[in-house]
């Protein structure tokens, strides 16, 4: 028999998850990514770099999105921000907790994946796509999805 005194199961702080180092280092991350594809937008079109606050960053992308879609580096600038979702949503959601599995992915062979967040989070839930960051479908936004799922699920005509 064990001995030892259980004070506080050691993995049970999902409250503190907010303060944990991954946390930290995934936000500092995307601050830095997006904040290195702000100056170089900001340098090449002679404009003021936005404040280093990661909201005020994807503005500014976000307003500049077609002229960076003809910029020889924005297949590079996708694959970091594609990382960098996968990554916050893994340290999001660890262990798949919060995550329900809801079908294949109608736009490519990916994986959903249902967030769903507290009540108290300030963000939707949302269904989102395990390979591909940009799919992903706020709750407003279901009833299409499971209209294209259907779809592509029918999509063989197949007699049984
Ligand atoms: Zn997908």
């Amino acid at each position: 028999m064990p001995s030892r005194v259980i004070r506080n199961g050691p993995r049970k702080s999902a409250v503190n998850d907010l303060l944990s180092p991954a946390a930290t280092e995934t936000r500092a991350a995307i601050r830095t990514v997006l904040a290195s594809w702000a100056s170089l937008v900001a340098d090449e079109r002679r404009l003021n770099p936005p404040a280093r606050d990661i909201g005020a960053l994807a503005r500014f992308l976000s307003r500049h999105a077609e002229w960076i879609a003809s910029h020889p580096a924005a297949g590079e600038m996708v694959d970091e921000i594609g990382d960098l979702t996968r990554s916050a949503r893994k340290v999001a959601y660890p262990n798949g907790a919060g995550r329900v599995r809801v079908g294949d992915c109608p736009t490519c062979n990916g994986e959903l994946v249902v967030l769903m967040r507290n009540r108290d989070d300030p963000l939707p839930s949302e269904i989102v796509c395990t390979t591909a960051p940009d799919h992903s479908w706020p709750a407003t936004r279901w009833a299409t999805l499971a209209r294209k799922m259907q779809q592509s699920q029918g999509g063989g005509s197949r007699h049984s």
